[in-house]
């Protein structure tokens, strides 16, 4: 099982902000930005490699809860970002699907 999935079963202590039948959203415990979530498909899914079109709905669900959660934190007016990390180039370390919602400061472009 993955990490990621242990915090969606409450097996491991994780700050959850959501939850549903298919998606968990918990704070990042490293957080990059004053505001670091981290949102996932309950599905343990690698990464965007491993998506199928039969993935299509969940993906949308995943990115309208990131909307819903910069709303309920306050950011979606000062502006955020979504991040998927895939493989090793794009810094992924955990392998299990999952949405960054990073805010409450300026991004930088191009990101490091
Ligand atoms: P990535 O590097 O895209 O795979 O992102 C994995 C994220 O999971 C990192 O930002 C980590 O800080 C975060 N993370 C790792 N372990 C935990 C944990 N136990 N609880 C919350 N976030 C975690």
């Amino acid at each position: 099982m993955t990490l990621f999935e242990k915090i969606a079963n409450h097996e491991i202590p994780a700050t959850i902000l959501y939850e549903d039948a298919e998606i968990v959203a918990f704070r990042d415990i490293n957080p990059q930005a004053p505001t670091h979530v981290i949102i996932i498909p309950r599905k343990p899914i690698t990464s965007v490699n491993d998506l199928t079109p039969n993935d299509a709905e969940l993906i949308g669900k995943l990115v309208l809860v990131a909307r819903k959660l910069a709303i309920d934190l306050g950011i979606n007016e000062s502006g955020y970002r979504l991040v998927f990390n895939c493989g090793p180039d794009g810094g992924q370390t955990v392998d299990h699907l999952h949405l960054h919602l990073l805010g409450g400061r300026v991004m930088g472009w191009p990101p490091g």
